[in-house]
């Protein structure tokens, strides 16, 4: 009985005082739902069978594209940024308001999705050099979108500042009652929260705690810490490893390995560069978040990923799996074999594909098909591909 079991896990979760506000359920998947919302959460585990044939290791991966609004791990950001807000007064759809967000796209994607089911508007920022695949999809979700130049986060026009400025300015302006609300994932602790609430416990459950190693890359982090302290701090399994996957360019590998924040393309103690250069959209930073600071201390390790060896895995999943992934779910493939390879054979390790590779066709996978793959002659193995011991 799927709805019994799963009452165990999705119930309220305790917390500090502070961090009261952990009361969003998924509904189980059995039988109808009702909205869109309960198309989210309670995703797949799937066993990725040619990485755990290749390493002796079983590779699981939370397949977070079957989330049914926006396609991805925000889903259950998005809906708990709202519904926190709503709690607070700070969104009411009665009200006409407008929900403001500063985005690579797959949060505004979810959001755009859950404003439209709740009766509110949704205003993203997004910076330039994504993919169009997804502001197309914001403009059809009837989002207003703005595409601002890339731009360093301490620049007001961020498309992180410029959505605060934004929705500062809607509520100021005394045009009518409603008001515009920030969501702020990158800070917000209701990020990391839906991930304690949902996406660890689903793991906790789908694995019985079988669960020797935890890989996601992080954009906000929300989603490396959410689960890493649901996982080791409330499911108590205190063996279980947590790693970032990094793509490069990203300073986090550095945070973690050595405690410094720099890139990989500079030198220790040069000014950190203030965008990310990689073709993998959607993780990697050079700024330490709210989100990431949750999680950090039950990181233990990091694993760099270059953007030749996603490429790689992207079309290793397709020819041996039939999965059509986007490019921060090969980084974490490509991390969670690394990983893999570092732990006792027989050992489980958890990873995450984020979103599908249909958000990816016009950057990411033209890269891929660039590469002419299909042309070279068949490595010996994985790890050959990949160019890793
Ligand atoms: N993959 C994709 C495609 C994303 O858009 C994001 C979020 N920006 C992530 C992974 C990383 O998730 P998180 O923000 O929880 O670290």
């Amino acid at each position: 009985d799927m709805r019994r079991r799963s009452s165990l896990f999705w119930g309220p979760v305790q917390l500090e005082d502070r961090e009261k506000k952990l009361e969003l359920q998924l509904p189980p998947s059995a039988g109808v739902v009702e909205g869109i919302e309960g198309c989210i959460g309670n995703t797949p585990l799937v066993e990725i069978k040619s990485l755990s044939d290749a390493t002796g290791r079983t590779i699981l991966a939370k397949v977070e594209f079957l989330n049914g609004a926006g396609n991805s791990p925000k889903d259950r950001v998005a809906l708990n940024m709202i519904q926190v807000a709503e709690e607070d007064g700070l969104l009411s759809p009665g009200r006409g308001d407008t929900i403001y967000e500063g985005t690579v796209g797959s949060t505004g994607i979810s959001l755009a999705a859950l404003a439209r089911a709740k009766g509110y508007k949704a205003h993203i920022c997004m910076p330039n050099d994504q993919s169009l695949e997804k502001s197309d999809l914001l403009h059809h979700l009837g989002a207003t979108v703005e595409r601002v130049p890339v731009a360093p986060i301490t620049s007001p026009d961020h498309f992180v500042n410029l959505a605060r400025r934004r929705a500062q300015e809607h509520t100021d302006s005394n045009e009518d009652s409603s008001r515009g609300f920030f969501a702020n994932q990158f800070e917000s602790h209701s990020n990391w929260q839906a991930h304690f609430k949902t996406t660890g416990p689903e793991i906790f459950y789908q694995t019985s705690g079988h669960v020797d190693a935890f890989v996601a890359g992080a954009g906000t982090g929300g989603t490396i810490a959410g689960v890493a302290k649901y996982l080791k701090e409330e499911a108590k399994l205190a063996n279980l490893k947590i790693v970032l996957a990094d793509p490069q360019g990203s300073g986090l590998y550095n945070k973690v390995r050595h405690g410094v924040m720099y890139s990989s393309t500079e030198k220790e103690g040069t000014r950190r560069r203030q965008q990310v250069d990689t073709i993998v959209e959607g993780i990697g930073i050079n700024r330490i978040t709210e989100n990431f600071e949750a999680g950090r201390d039950l990181i233990s390790d990091a694993v760099k990923v270059t953007d030749e060896q996603a490429c790689k895995m992207a079309r290793w999943l397709v020819e041996n799996d039939g999965i059509f992934a986007g490019s921060s779910s090969s980084v974490n493939c490509v991390a969670a074999v690394v990983t893999a390879l570092s732990l006792p054979e027989g050992s489980q390790i958890v990873t995450v594909l984020c979103d599908s590779g249909t958000r990816h066709l016009s950057k990411f996978w033209k890269q891929v098909a660039k590469m002419g793959l299909e042309d070279e002659p068949k490595p010996e193995s994985l790890t050959e591909l990949l160019g890793i011991k």
